[in-house]
C-alpha cells in the first residue's frame, strides 16, 4: 500500500505522514516513511542543489529534469523494492509537488511535465494521496525563516501552486483525500486515520 502526502509549504506534510507512519505501525503494519526530494545517496546530492538559494536562476527545465531524477532513484532503490517486500509506503511529497511546482508554479506545460514523471516513476501512482490544504499565507507563517529556494518564491506562485494541487485532488476524488490544514494537529490526523483505515488492505 503507498500513501503520499501533497501540500504546499508549512502544511504540515511532514508531521503527518511521520504521524501516520506511527499509527499505521501500531496496527502491525510494516512501514517505510520516506520523502522528497533527497532520500537515496544522489538523491541527498540532488535536494541540496535544488534547495541552495544561491542557484536562483536554475531554469524549470533543469529543476524538473533534477526533481524527476530524484524521483526516479527515490522509487527505484526505496519506493518499489519496499511495496515489493510488502511493506506500507508513506511518502512526504511525489508527482504531484512536480505537477503543481514546476507545472503550475514555474507555468511549464502540464502535460509535459506529467510525462517526464511517468516515465522516471514507471508509471507508479500512489493508492490514496493525502493533500494538505492551507492557504500560502497561513503556511508560509508557520516557516520558521523562509529558507531555500522555493520558500523564496512570491505568495502568487505559491498560490498557483496550491490551485493546481487541488485540482489534481478534485479530478480523482477516489484516489485522494483532501484535509483542511488550518483544523488542530490532532484533527487532522484523524481524519486522515479514518480515511486510511477505510481504504487499507487487512
Ligand atoms: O517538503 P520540503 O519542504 O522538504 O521540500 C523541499 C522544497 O522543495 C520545498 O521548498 C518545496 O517547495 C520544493 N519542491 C519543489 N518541487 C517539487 C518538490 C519540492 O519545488 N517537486
Ligand atoms: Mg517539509
Amino acid at each position: 500500500f503507498f500513501v503520499a502526502f501533497e501540500g504546499g509549504e508549512g502544511s504540515g506534510k511532514t508531521t503527518q505522514s511521520r504521524l501516520l507512519a506511527i499509527w499505521l505501525r501500531d496496527q502491525g503494519f510494516d512501514v517505510v516513511q520516506t520523502r522528497e526530494p533527497g532520500s537515496t545517496k544522489v538523491g541527498m546530492r540532488l535536494r541540496a542543489i535544488l534547495l541552495d538559494a544561491t542557484h536562483q536562476g536554475l531554469s524549470a527545465r533543469s529543476e524538473t529534469l533534477l526533481y524527476a531524477a530524484d524521483r526516479a532513484e527515490h522509487v527505484e532503490k526505496v519506493i518499489r523494492p519496499a511495496l515489493k517486500r510488502g511493506s506500507t509506503v508513506v511518502t512526504d511529497r511525489y508527482v504531484d509537488s512536480s505537477l503543481a511546482y514546476q507545472g503550475a508554479g514555474r507555468a511549464l506545460e502540464p502535460e509535459e511535465v506529467a510525462q517526464i514523471n511517468s516515465w522516471a516513476t514507471g508509471g507508479l501512482l500512489p493508492d490514496l494521496t493525502v493533500l494538505i490544504d492551507v492557504p500560502p499565507s497561513v503556511g508560509l507563517r508557520r516557516m520558521a525563516s523562509p529558507a531555500d529556494r522555493i520558500e523564496a518564491e512570491p505568495l502568487e506562485f505559491h498560490e498557483r501552486v496550491r490551485r493546481e494541487f487541488r485540482t489534481l485532488a478534485a479530478a480523482a476524488p477516489e484516489r485522494y483525500l483532501v484535509v483542511d490544514g488550518t483544523l488542530q494537529q490532532a484533527e487532522v490526523s484523524r481524519l486522515i486515520q479514518d480515511r486510511v483505515r477505510e481504504v487499507l488492505p487487512d
